[in-house]
């Protein structure tokens, strides 16, 4: 098993370039950016094992949309792995054995070889539709980071995408992609799902996802500054050139709108005062897109909850982000590993935001879904459907497992 440590302060070479493994490697870092991830050389990569990091931070979460095995947060152990240390990775446990002796060896093996019968047992159910015992239907989508998870969502039995992380597309470059570029990748994931919705999220940048070419100034607290559409509604330009994007590609099957990070009601208005303006500019281009198309918001913050009732009226739908709804409901920064034991999205706490975005979405007759991790958490979907939940978007590998559950219930 060979390592790859993309870590200057190690071993006191520059830092490596994730984007070409010289050959089939386990990338052993102290912390990985959501860029690192998101650009790994998917041929050669076998997995990572960070030392920072937290289940919910953005390199756990692409690890598990991409498929790769990935243990975060192991702490200063990872300081006594060197090159020649072979690693036993079960990523489903969460833990990391350094050179395993043959008994250690011979359990990680039966480990791997009950998933693949599990995930073998659990493929009859992908192409099922999630219907619970009532006759309700509850749509179980996808999150994606970009065309290239396409396939591995349809695979899965995807419905459609509940959650298209569009950042991914603005990172890791030295500036931002063209209204023309961005078409072409919306249109891509858009073709590929037809008649199925597809949740385009607006940029959501700010937090751990940073951007050198926006030359945003520093900010002392970046979770709690200036992200996701409140950089969108300072920097009009970037903005309106993704909502045109979106609505051009929109003829191409079922596009859906997405802003994050909304905390009160303005925001939204001044959201959609600047989607009206672009809409009109396409009117007068004479360009078509999907007038009909829903507009929806991120359910994140705890004052969104708290308001949703204001909320409800204004928006076609809301999905609520359950990751950044724990970080922000008990303060404690979700990338932080010092701080786990905060990060309880089952807590009644959490459960009672949700519950109120639930009931407030329905009284107005909107519907509601959750694209947080939670979503795909077997302990959850129980809870999440008796409080009456419409939709669930998870990373793609749990879908046939949530939908095996729901037809339980
Ligand atoms: C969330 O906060 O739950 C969410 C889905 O958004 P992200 O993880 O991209 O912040
Ligand atoms: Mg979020």
């Amino acid at each position: 098993m060979y390592i790859y440590r993309p870590d200057d302060v190690i071993l006191g070479m520059p830092r490596a370039d994730l984007r070409v493994l010289p050959y089939p490697a386990i990338v052993v870092a102290r912390d990985l950016t959501p860029v690192d991830t998101a650009s790994v050389d998917r041929r050669n990569v076998l997995a990572f094992v960070t030392e920072q990091g937290s289940t919910t931070n953005h390199t756990a979460i692409l690890a598990q949309t991409l498929g790769i095995p990935a243990v975060v947060g192991l702490g200063t152990a990872l300081a006594s792995i060197d090159e020649q240390t072979c690693l036993g990775i079960d990523g489903a446990a969460g833990s990391v054995v350094l050179d395993p002796t043959p008994e250690e060896r011979a359990v990680l093996e039966e480990h791997a070889r009950a998933l693949a019968v599990e995930q073998e047992h659990l493929s009859q159910y992908k192409d099922r539709e999630a219907v619970l015992g009532n006759g309700k239907r509850i749509e179980v989508s996808a999150n994606i980071g970009g065309p290239g998870d396409v396939a591995t969502a349809l695979q899965f039995g995807a419905n459609g995408v509940g959650l298209y992380r569009t950042e991914f597309l603005f990172l890791d470059r030295d500036s931002p992609p063209s209204e023309e570029e961005q078409v072409e990748a919306y249109r891509s994931v858009l073709t590929a799902f037809g008649s199925k919705p597809v949740i385009i999220r607006t940029l959501d940048i700010g937090g751990d996802k940073r951007i050198p070419y926006l030359h945003l100034p520093p900010e002392t607290n970046p979770y709690l500054g200036v992200r996701a559409t409140r950089l969108g509604l300072r920097r009009p330009t970037l903005f309106k050139t993704q909502l045109r994007a979106i609505l051009r590609a929109s003829t191409a099957g079922t596009a859906r709108i997405m802003y994050p990070m909304i905390a009160i009601a303005e925001e939204i208005e001044q959201a959609n005062l600047l989607l009206q303006s672009v809409r009109d500019e396409l009117d007068a281009e004479g360009a078509a897109y999907d007038h009909d198309l829903q507009v929806g918001i991120m359910i994140e913050i705890p004052s969104a909850a708290l308001d949703a009732e204001r909320l409800a009226d204004r928006v076609d739908f809301f999905s609520i982000g359950t990751n950044d709804l724990t970080q922000y409901t008990f303060a404690a920064d979700r990338t932080n590993r010092d701080l786990n034991y905060l990060y309880q999205p089952l807590h009644p706490a959490v459960l009672s935001l949700i519950h109120m975005a639930i009931e407030a979405a329905h009284t107005h007759g909107k519907w509601v879904g959750v694209c947080g991790e939670l979503a795909g958490d077997p302990r959850a979907i129980p809870v999440l459907i008796d409080m009456g939940i419409d939709e669930l978007s998870m990373s793609s590998a749990k879908i046939p497992r949530a939908k095996q559950i729901i037809l339980s219930l």
